[in-house]
Protein backbone atom coordinates (compact mmCIF):
# COMPACT_ATOMS: atom_id res chain seq x y z
CA UNK A 1 0.00 0.00 0.00
CA UNK A 2 1.26 3.46 -1.39
CA UNK A 3 0.07 6.40 -0.58
CA UNK A 4 -0.12 8.83 -3.63
CA UNK A 5 -0.74 12.14 -3.30
CA UNK A 6 -3.38 14.14 -5.19
CA UNK A 7 -4.46 17.55 -5.15
CA UNK A 8 -7.69 17.75 -6.52
CA UNK A 9 -9.41 21.20 -7.97
CA UNK A 10 -12.53 20.94 -9.64
CA UNK A 11 -12.72 24.39 -10.54
CA UNK A 12 -16.28 26.34 -12.05
CA UNK A 13 -18.95 25.10 -14.09
CA UNK A 14 -19.65 21.50 -14.95
CA UNK A 15 -15.90 20.95 -13.13
CA UNK A 16 -17.30 20.34 -10.29
CA UNK A 17 -20.17 18.08 -11.39
CA UNK A 18 -17.45 15.84 -13.75
CA UNK A 19 -15.11 15.93 -10.99
CA UNK A 20 -17.76 14.33 -7.86
CA UNK A 21 -17.92 11.26 -10.31
CA UNK A 22 -13.99 11.01 -10.02
CA UNK A 23 -14.28 11.24 -6.47
CA UNK A 24 -16.71 8.20 -6.25
CA UNK A 25 -14.29 6.29 -8.38
CA UNK A 26 -11.50 6.88 -6.46
CA UNK A 27 -13.49 6.21 -3.18
CA UNK A 28 -14.70 2.62 -4.69
CA UNK A 29 -10.81 1.87 -5.81
CA UNK A 30 -9.32 2.26 -1.99
CA UNK A 31 -12.41 0.59 -0.61
CA UNK A 32 -11.26 -2.54 -2.41
CA UNK A 33 -8.39 -2.59 -4.82
CA UNK A 34 -6.12 -1.75 -1.90
CA UNK A 35 -4.73 1.50 -3.21
CA UNK A 36 -4.57 4.33 -0.43
CA UNK A 37 -4.97 7.79 -2.18
CA UNK A 38 -4.31 11.39 -0.29
CA UNK A 39 -6.75 13.21 -1.72
CA UNK A 40 -6.55 17.01 -0.77
CA UNK A 41 -9.26 19.43 -2.33
CA UNK A 42 -9.09 22.90 -3.36
CA UNK A 43 -10.24 25.93 -5.48
CA UNK A 44 -9.27 27.17 -8.51
CA UNK A 45 -10.36 29.40 -11.46
CA UNK A 46 -13.31 31.56 -10.86
CA UNK A 47 -14.46 30.40 -7.57
CA UNK A 48 -11.10 30.65 -5.80
CA UNK A 49 -11.29 34.61 -7.35
CA UNK A 50 -14.27 35.19 -5.71
CA UNK A 51 -13.44 32.94 -2.49
CA UNK A 52 -9.70 34.25 -1.62
CA UNK A 53 -9.14 36.87 -4.27
CA UNK A 54 -7.18 35.07 -6.90
CA UNK A 55 -7.78 32.29 -9.26
CA UNK A 56 -5.06 30.39 -7.46
CA UNK A 57 -3.81 30.49 -4.61
CA UNK A 58 -0.05 30.72 -2.92
CA UNK A 59 -1.43 28.00 -0.61
CA UNK A 60 -3.10 25.79 -3.82
CA UNK A 61 -0.17 26.29 -6.24
CA UNK A 62 2.44 25.20 -3.02
CA UNK A 63 -0.02 21.82 -2.41
CA UNK A 64 0.55 21.17 -6.24
CA UNK A 65 4.11 21.53 -6.29
CA UNK A 66 4.70 18.75 -3.00
CA UNK A 67 1.64 16.81 -4.62
CA UNK A 68 2.40 13.26 -6.56
CA UNK A 69 -0.29 14.57 -9.39
CA UNK A 70 -2.84 17.24 -9.92
CA UNK A 71 -6.35 16.32 -11.13
CA UNK A 72 -8.26 19.42 -12.60
CA UNK A 73 -11.60 19.54 -14.22
CA UNK A 74 -12.31 23.03 -15.67
CA UNK A 75 -12.53 26.68 -15.25
CA UNK A 76 -14.26 30.19 -16.60
CA UNK A 77 -17.60 31.60 -17.36
CA UNK A 78 -19.17 34.79 -17.94
CA UNK A 79 -19.01 36.17 -14.82
CA UNK A 80 -15.61 36.20 -14.56
CA UNK A 81 -14.89 38.13 -18.04
CA UNK A 82 -14.11 41.47 -16.82
CA UNK A 83 -11.97 40.11 -13.99
CA UNK A 84 -8.44 41.74 -14.40
CA UNK A 85 -6.11 39.47 -16.57
CA UNK A 86 -3.95 38.51 -14.18
CA UNK A 87 -6.53 37.07 -11.81
CA UNK A 88 -9.24 35.60 -14.66
CA UNK A 89 -10.21 31.95 -14.16
CA UNK A 90 -7.43 30.85 -16.69
CA UNK A 91 -4.64 32.42 -15.14
CA UNK A 92 -4.47 29.41 -12.64
CA UNK A 93 -4.01 27.20 -15.27
CA UNK A 94 -1.18 28.90 -17.22
CA UNK A 95 0.51 29.69 -13.52
CA UNK A 96 0.24 25.48 -12.72
CA UNK A 97 1.57 24.77 -16.51
CA UNK A 98 4.31 27.13 -15.42
CA UNK A 99 5.27 26.40 -12.45
CA UNK A 100 4.64 22.82 -12.83
CA UNK A 101 7.14 22.83 -16.07
CA UNK A 102 4.33 21.08 -17.71
CA UNK A 103 6.79 20.70 -20.54
CA UNK A 104 4.80 17.57 -22.49
CA UNK A 105 0.97 17.35 -23.02
CA UNK A 106 -0.64 14.25 -24.04
CA UNK A 107 -3.94 13.87 -25.54
CA UNK A 108 -4.97 10.41 -27.03
CA UNK A 109 -7.27 10.16 -29.55
CA UNK A 110 -9.57 7.38 -29.06
CA UNK A 111 -12.34 6.17 -30.82
CA UNK A 112 -14.61 3.55 -28.69
CA UNK A 113 -16.45 1.17 -31.43
CA UNK A 114 -19.75 2.12 -29.57
CA UNK A 115 -18.88 5.79 -30.71
CA UNK A 116 -17.84 5.10 -34.12
CA UNK A 117 -20.83 6.26 -35.72
CA UNK A 118 -20.68 9.53 -34.28
CA UNK A 119 -17.59 10.59 -35.99
CA UNK A 120 -17.26 13.04 -38.78
CA UNK A 121 -15.45 10.73 -40.65
CA UNK A 122 -16.81 7.12 -42.44
CA UNK A 123 -17.32 4.30 -40.13
CA UNK A 124 -14.38 2.37 -41.77
CA UNK A 125 -11.55 5.13 -41.05
CA UNK A 126 -12.10 5.81 -37.70
CA UNK A 127 -13.01 2.18 -36.18
CA UNK A 128 -10.76 1.29 -33.75
CA UNK A 129 -8.52 4.54 -33.70
CA UNK A 130 -6.26 4.97 -31.15
CA UNK A 131 -3.76 7.63 -31.49
CA UNK A 132 -1.53 10.21 -28.80
CA UNK A 133 -0.55 13.07 -29.70
CA UNK A 134 2.00 14.75 -28.00
CA UNK A 135 2.50 18.28 -28.00
CA UNK A 136 5.76 20.74 -26.47
CA UNK A 137 3.55 22.85 -24.59
CA UNK A 138 6.34 25.71 -23.19
CA UNK A 139 7.70 26.24 -25.52
CA UNK A 140 8.18 27.47 -29.61
CA UNK A 141 6.52 30.12 -31.19
CA UNK A 142 3.95 31.23 -28.23
CA UNK A 143 7.07 31.89 -25.99
CA UNK A 144 9.91 33.16 -28.53
CA UNK A 145 11.13 35.85 -28.49
CA UNK A 146 11.17 38.61 -29.56
CA UNK A 147 7.85 39.20 -29.90
CA UNK A 148 5.49 42.17 -30.05
CA UNK A 149 4.49 45.31 -32.39
CA UNK A 150 6.29 47.84 -33.72
CA UNK A 151 6.07 50.74 -35.80
CA UNK A 152 7.84 50.97 -39.50
CA UNK A 153 6.74 53.98 -40.31
CA UNK A 154 4.09 56.52 -39.84
CA UNK A 155 1.73 54.21 -42.17
CA UNK A 156 2.97 50.98 -41.07
CA UNK A 157 3.41 48.54 -37.89
CA UNK A 158 4.97 44.90 -37.77
CA UNK A 159 3.96 42.00 -35.54
CA UNK A 160 6.72 39.58 -34.55
CA UNK A 161 6.55 35.99 -33.01
CA UNK A 162 9.53 33.97 -33.25
CA UNK A 163 9.32 30.35 -33.34
CA UNK A 164 12.36 29.00 -30.98
CA UNK A 165 13.59 26.06 -29.73
CA UNK A 166 16.48 24.78 -27.79
CA UNK A 167 18.77 21.38 -28.42
CA UNK A 168 17.70 20.38 -24.51
CA UNK A 169 13.98 21.45 -25.56
CA UNK A 170 13.34 19.16 -28.22
CA UNK A 171 15.25 16.23 -26.27
CA UNK A 172 13.46 16.25 -23.34
CA UNK A 173 10.24 16.23 -25.53
CA UNK A 174 11.60 13.05 -28.02
CA UNK A 175 12.32 11.05 -25.00
CA UNK A 176 8.86 11.28 -23.66
CA UNK A 177 7.74 10.43 -27.40
CA UNK A 178 9.71 7.22 -27.70
CA UNK A 179 9.12 5.99 -24.17
CA UNK A 180 5.70 6.68 -24.57
CA UNK A 181 5.40 4.88 -27.91
CA UNK A 182 7.22 1.57 -26.38
CA UNK A 183 4.27 0.58 -24.32
CA UNK A 184 1.99 1.13 -26.89
CA UNK A 185 2.50 0.37 -30.78
CA UNK A 186 6.37 1.32 -30.68
CA UNK A 187 5.93 3.24 -33.62
CA UNK A 188 6.61 7.52 -33.19
CA UNK A 189 5.99 10.23 -36.14
CA UNK A 190 8.03 13.39 -35.75
CA UNK A 191 6.11 16.30 -37.47
CA UNK A 192 7.28 19.50 -38.69
CA UNK A 193 8.55 21.76 -41.39
CA UNK A 194 11.62 20.99 -42.26
CA UNK A 195 11.17 22.09 -45.64
CA UNK A 196 10.80 25.60 -44.91
CA UNK A 197 11.54 26.38 -41.07
CA UNK A 198 14.88 26.51 -39.45
CA UNK A 199 13.42 25.17 -36.27
CA UNK A 200 11.48 22.35 -38.50
CA UNK A 201 15.05 21.18 -39.69
CA UNK A 202 16.43 21.28 -35.70
CA UNK A 203 13.68 19.71 -34.58
CA UNK A 204 14.21 16.78 -37.41
CA UNK A 205 18.01 16.24 -37.21
CA UNK A 206 17.43 15.82 -33.49
CA UNK A 207 14.64 13.56 -33.41
CA UNK A 208 16.90 11.27 -35.72
CA UNK A 209 20.17 11.55 -33.60
CA UNK A 210 18.19 10.82 -30.61
CA UNK A 211 16.58 7.73 -32.34
CA UNK A 212 19.78 6.40 -34.00
CA UNK A 213 21.61 6.62 -30.10
CA UNK A 214 18.92 5.23 -28.21
CA UNK A 215 15.17 4.23 -29.48
CA UNK A 216 16.32 2.28 -32.61
CA UNK A 217 13.83 -0.53 -31.47
CA UNK A 218 11.26 2.57 -32.04
CA UNK A 219 9.75 2.72 -35.98
CA UNK A 220 10.45 6.48 -36.22
CA UNK A 221 8.87 8.53 -39.27
CA UNK A 222 9.02 12.10 -40.29
CA UNK A 223 6.47 14.13 -41.87
CA UNK A 224 5.79 17.77 -42.74
CA UNK A 225 2.68 19.02 -40.65
CA UNK A 226 0.41 20.04 -43.50
CA UNK A 227 0.90 16.54 -44.70
CA UNK A 228 0.33 15.61 -41.10
CA UNK A 229 -2.74 17.58 -40.96
CA UNK A 230 -4.08 15.57 -44.40
CA UNK A 231 -3.44 12.37 -43.52
CA UNK A 232 -5.30 12.54 -40.06
CA UNK A 233 -8.22 13.36 -41.91
CA UNK A 234 -7.40 10.48 -44.53
CA UNK A 235 -6.04 7.54 -42.75
CA UNK A 236 -5.68 8.27 -38.93
CA UNK A 237 -4.99 4.79 -38.17
CA UNK A 238 -1.69 4.83 -39.90
CA UNK A 239 -0.43 6.78 -36.81
CA UNK A 240 0.46 5.87 -33.32
CA UNK A 241 2.32 8.20 -31.82
CA UNK A 242 2.43 11.59 -32.65
CA UNK A 243 5.40 13.75 -31.38
CA UNK A 244 5.28 17.58 -32.47
CA UNK A 245 5.81 21.42 -31.45
CA UNK A 246 3.67 23.63 -29.75
CA UNK A 247 1.75 25.62 -32.72
CA UNK A 248 1.22 22.41 -34.63
CA UNK A 249 0.45 20.59 -31.51
CA UNK A 250 -2.47 23.04 -30.84
CA UNK A 251 -3.75 22.63 -34.89
CA UNK A 252 -3.14 18.82 -35.07
CA UNK A 253 -4.67 17.71 -31.51
CA UNK A 254 -7.86 19.51 -32.52
CA UNK A 255 -8.20 17.74 -35.95
CA UNK A 256 -7.10 14.33 -33.84
CA UNK A 257 -9.53 15.39 -31.23
CA UNK A 258 -12.39 15.98 -33.42
CA UNK A 259 -12.10 12.32 -35.51
CA UNK A 260 -13.38 10.74 -32.08
CA UNK A 261 -16.89 13.09 -32.42
CA UNK A 262 -17.60 14.61 -29.22
CA UNK A 263 -15.78 17.13 -26.50
CA UNK A 264 -16.69 15.23 -23.55
CA UNK A 265 -14.66 11.91 -23.96
CA UNK A 266 -11.64 13.43 -24.52
CA UNK A 267 -9.15 13.22 -21.93
CA UNK A 268 -5.57 15.10 -21.63
CA UNK A 269 -2.23 14.98 -19.46
CA UNK A 270 0.66 17.39 -19.08
CA UNK A 271 3.72 16.03 -17.72
CA UNK A 272 6.52 18.17 -16.42
CA UNK A 273 10.18 16.67 -16.40
CA UNK A 274 12.02 13.51 -14.97
CA UNK A 275 13.52 14.15 -11.79
CA UNK A 276 16.02 12.07 -10.31
CA UNK A 277 14.45 9.91 -8.21
CA UNK A 278 12.11 9.10 -11.30
CA UNK A 279 9.33 10.76 -10.17
CA UNK A 280 7.75 14.29 -12.78
CA UNK A 281 5.38 16.44 -11.76
CA UNK A 282 1.56 16.12 -13.72
CA UNK A 283 -1.77 17.64 -14.29
CA UNK A 284 -4.30 15.10 -15.78
CA UNK A 285 -7.59 17.53 -16.94
CA UNK A 286 -10.78 16.55 -19.11
CA UNK A 287 -10.36 18.60 -23.02
CA UNK A 288 -13.49 20.37 -21.98
CA UNK A 289 -14.20 23.65 -20.32
CA UNK A 290 -16.39 24.73 -17.73
CA UNK A 291 -19.62 24.38 -20.13
CA UNK A 292 -22.00 27.46 -18.52
CA UNK A 293 -24.74 26.82 -21.11
CA UNK A 294 -25.22 23.00 -19.06
CA UNK A 295 -23.75 23.83 -15.55
CA UNK A 296 -25.81 22.45 -12.62
CA UNK A 297 -28.26 20.23 -15.16
CA UNK A 298 -26.97 17.64 -14.53
CA UNK A 299 -25.79 16.55 -18.38
CA UNK A 300 -22.54 17.14 -18.39
CA UNK A 301 -20.55 13.86 -19.65
CA UNK A 302 -17.96 12.79 -16.88
CA UNK A 303 -16.20 10.25 -18.96
CA UNK A 304 -13.57 12.43 -20.48
CA UNK A 305 -12.85 13.93 -16.99
CA UNK A 306 -13.44 10.12 -15.78
CA UNK A 307 -10.76 8.61 -18.14
CA UNK A 308 -8.29 11.82 -17.08
CA UNK A 309 -7.94 9.66 -13.95
CA UNK A 310 -7.53 6.53 -15.93
CA UNK A 311 -4.38 8.44 -17.43
CA UNK A 312 -2.80 9.98 -14.04
CA UNK A 313 -2.88 5.78 -12.78
CA UNK A 314 -0.97 4.90 -15.81
CA UNK A 315 1.22 7.39 -16.41
CA UNK A 316 2.22 9.12 -13.02
CA UNK A 317 1.58 6.09 -10.47
CA UNK A 318 2.15 3.24 -13.45
CA UNK A 319 -0.99 1.27 -12.56
CA UNK A 320 -1.70 0.57 -15.40
CA UNK A 321 -3.70 -2.92 -14.42
CA UNK A 322 -6.00 -0.15 -12.55
CA UNK A 323 -6.34 2.22 -15.76
CA UNK A 324 -7.21 -0.42 -18.28
CA UNK A 325 -9.89 -1.37 -16.00
CA UNK A 326 -11.05 2.20 -15.80
CA UNK A 327 -11.20 2.01 -19.19
CA UNK A 328 -12.86 -0.94 -19.93
CA UNK A 329 -15.58 -0.01 -17.41
CA UNK A 330 -16.26 3.01 -19.55
CA UNK A 331 -16.39 0.77 -23.06
CA UNK A 332 -18.79 -1.52 -21.42
CA UNK A 333 -20.94 1.40 -20.41
CA UNK A 334 -21.27 2.95 -23.83
CA UNK A 335 -21.18 -0.42 -25.30
CA UNK A 336 -24.99 -1.15 -23.22
CA UNK A 337 -26.29 2.25 -24.50
CA UNK A 338 -25.83 4.63 -22.09
CA UNK A 339 -25.34 7.77 -23.27
CA UNK A 340 -24.66 11.83 -21.72
CA UNK A 341 -26.88 14.14 -23.97
CA UNK A 342 -24.06 15.40 -25.82
CA UNK A 343 -23.13 11.80 -27.44
CA UNK A 344 -26.73 10.68 -27.68
CA UNK A 345 -27.68 10.19 -31.47
CA UNK A 346 -31.49 10.54 -29.96
CA UNK A 347 -31.63 6.45 -30.34
CA UNK A 348 -29.94 5.71 -26.86
CA UNK A 349 -30.87 5.99 -23.35
CA UNK A 350 -29.30 9.61 -22.10
CA UNK A 351 -28.59 9.46 -18.32
CA UNK A 352 -27.39 12.07 -16.22
CA UNK A 353 -23.85 13.33 -15.22
CA UNK A 354 -24.41 10.68 -11.83
CA UNK A 355 -25.95 8.46 -13.93
CA UNK A 356 -23.40 7.35 -16.03
CA UNK A 357 -20.69 7.68 -13.00
CA UNK A 358 -22.77 4.84 -11.48
CA UNK A 359 -22.57 3.05 -14.25
CA UNK A 360 -19.09 3.41 -14.65
CA UNK A 361 -18.87 2.15 -10.89
CA UNK A 362 -21.23 -0.89 -11.42
CA UNK A 363 -19.42 -2.09 -14.57
CA UNK A 364 -16.23 -1.72 -12.47
CA UNK A 365 -17.90 -4.30 -10.04
CA UNK A 366 -19.08 -6.37 -12.54
CA UNK A 367 -15.59 -6.61 -14.22
CA UNK A 368 -13.85 -7.07 -10.81
CA UNK A 369 -16.15 -9.08 -9.14
CA UNK A 370 -16.00 -6.67 -5.98
P1 LIG B 1 -16.58 24.28 -23.37
O1 LIG B 1 -15.66 23.14 -23.61
O2 LIG B 1 -16.84 24.63 -21.95
O3 LIG B 1 -18.00 23.98 -24.07
C1 LIG B 1 -18.16 23.86 -25.48
C2 LIG B 1 -19.47 23.12 -25.79
O4 LIG B 1 -19.31 21.73 -25.49
C3 LIG B 1 -20.65 23.61 -24.93
O5 LIG B 1 -21.81 23.55 -25.68
C4 LIG B 1 -20.72 22.59 -23.80
O6 LIG B 1 -22.00 22.41 -23.27
C5 LIG B 1 -20.23 21.32 -24.48
N1 LIG B 1 -19.49 20.47 -23.54
C6 LIG B 1 -18.24 20.69 -23.06
N2 LIG B 1 -17.90 19.72 -22.22
C7 LIG B 1 -18.94 18.89 -22.13
C8 LIG B 1 -19.19 17.70 -21.38
N3 LIG B 1 -18.29 17.17 -20.54
N4 LIG B 1 -20.41 17.10 -21.52
C9 LIG B 1 -21.32 17.59 -22.36
N5 LIG B 1 -21.14 18.70 -23.10
C10 LIG B 1 -19.96 19.35 -22.98
O7 LIG B 1 -15.99 25.54 -24.14
P2 LIG B 1 -16.50 27.05 -24.18
O8 LIG B 1 -18.00 27.08 -24.11
O9 LIG B 1 -15.81 27.67 -25.30
O10 LIG B 1 -15.93 27.70 -22.85
C11 LIG B 1 -16.67 27.84 -21.63
C12 LIG B 1 -15.73 28.34 -20.55
O11 LIG B 1 -14.73 27.33 -20.30
C13 LIG B 1 -14.96 29.61 -20.93
O12 LIG B 1 -14.86 30.42 -19.80
C14 LIG B 1 -13.61 29.09 -21.36
O13 LIG B 1 -12.57 30.05 -21.16
C15 LIG B 1 -13.42 27.91 -20.42
N6 LIG B 1 -12.52 26.86 -20.89
C16 LIG B 1 -11.77 26.29 -19.93
C17 LIG B 1 -10.93 25.25 -20.27
C18 LIG B 1 -10.15 24.59 -19.16
O14 LIG B 1 -10.46 24.82 -18.00
N7 LIG B 1 -9.17 23.78 -19.48
C19 LIG B 1 -10.87 24.77 -21.58
C20 LIG B 1 -11.70 25.36 -22.55
C21 LIG B 1 -12.53 26.42 -22.18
Amino acid sequence: MSNKKILVLPGDGIGNEVMYEVLNIIDWLSKTRSISFDISERLVGGTAYDKEGDSISDKTMQEALESDAVLFGAVGGPQWENVEREKRPEAALLRLRKELDLFANLRPAVVFDALAESSPLKLKIVKGLDILIIRELTSGVYFGQPRGVSQIDDNEEKAVDTQSYTTSEVSRITRVAFDLARLRNNKVTSVEKSNVMETGMFWKNIVSNLHLNQFQDVELHHMLADNCAMQLVRNPKQFDVILTDNLFGDLLSDIAAMLTGSLGMLPSASLGPLTESGSRSAMYEPVHGSAPDIAGQGKANPLAMIMSFAMMLKYSFNMVEDSNLIEKAVQSVLSLGLRTHDISDGTNKVVSTHEMGKAVIDELKKITGN
